[in-house]
């Protein structure tokens, strides 16, 4: 189920990445193509049927030789060397009066036929850039989409290794007198009468030691209100950020048959975590870490 889960899920990202971009470059080259009065049809293929956006490349380098300027008063494209508007036409450029060749206001000579030029005044509105925002949203998906690809595949790598990475997550429990007669360490009995048993707290002894390239970690827990043994539940569960947990439900609320002590067992490559609820409820854990085993059953 899962597994069938995560391949829908590659092939959509995967078609997403196929299709969408060379949608999206084919789409921005034969706009910009046609504004510059290119062929755009052709760029387009160009763009879009060569591999890893060559054509894409090969298109923006050779489109730099054909004009991106436009009229300042009504948005025709205009190129350098035009001297009105051909739509609506705005003065761009002064003229040489002697040859009619295109100059800037500031020249003194007219490069085409060597005359002086006049002082020009005012009355002249030069062509202005395009803006080309179509461009950085271009590269903005195509540097996003395989960011996402990537971030995708390892979300599913790491749902995938979930119930693996910690396992053995074993749960056991005892009334608190019978476990402590058999705990050998008097540490155990020490630490569990200090306790404030009015706190709305699991107590927690830590133990954690290597167990072949694992590490084997011991959780001997006491929940002060908890009213049955029968119901306790165990899971291990890992993610791709938070390192493994193992996650302890323990009943509270009913009727109280006893105290107990709770003993939960874990091994993995890291150190799992403890989490406690109860009735979905999160409670909040005081451990203590100690240097022997809390295990009884051993
Ligand atoms: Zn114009
Ligand atoms: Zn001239």
């Amino acid at each position: 189920m899962l597994m069938s889960l995560n391949i829908v899920l590659f092939l959509i990202v995967y078609l997403a990445v196929l299709v969408g971009i060379p949608v999206l470059v084919g789409v921005y080259v034969y706009r910009d193509a046609s504004r510059r009065g290119m062929n755009a049809v052709l760029w387009t293929l160009v763009a879009v049927l060569a591999p890893v956006f060559v054509g894409l490349i090969i298109y923006l380098l050779v489109r730099g030789s054909y004009s991106d300027l436009k009229c300042p008063s009504c948005a025709a494209p205009v190129t350098e060397r035009y001297i009105s508007c051909p739509r609506c036409g705005a003065r761009l450029k002064a003229t040489c009066p002697n040859c009619a060749a295109p100059v800037e206001p500031d020249w003194k000579v007219c490069p085409h036929c060597g005359d002086p030029l006049p002082e020009f005044g005012e009355g002249f509105t030069p062509p202005v850039r395009r803006q080309d925002k179509t461009l950085w949203k271009i590269l903005l998906v195509v540097i996003l989409i395989p960011v996402l690809f990537i971030l995708t595949i390892f979300l599913i790598l790491g749902l995938s290794t979930a119930s693996n990475s910690a396992h053995g997550g074993g749960v056991a429990s005892m009334p608190v007198e019978e476990y402590l007669s058999l705990a050998e360490d008097a540490r155990i009995r020490t630490w569990f009468d200090s306790l404030d048993k009015d706190k709305k707290v699991a107590y927690v002894l830590r133990h954690t030691e290597p167990s072949g390239d694992e590490t084997q970690v011991q959780y001997l827990v006491y929940l002060p209100e908890m009213v049955d043994q029968s119901e306790i539940s165990v899971r291990s569960s890992s993610g791709l950020f938070g390192g493994d947990v193992l996650d302890l439900e323990l009943p509270t609320g009913g009727e109280r048959t006893g105290e107990y002590l709770v003993l939960a067992t874990c091994t993995g490559e890291r150190a799992a975590k403890l989490g406690v609820t109860s009735n979905g409820v999160k409670i909040p854990c005081e451990i203590t870490e100690v240097d022997y085993s809390v295990d009884c059953w051993e």
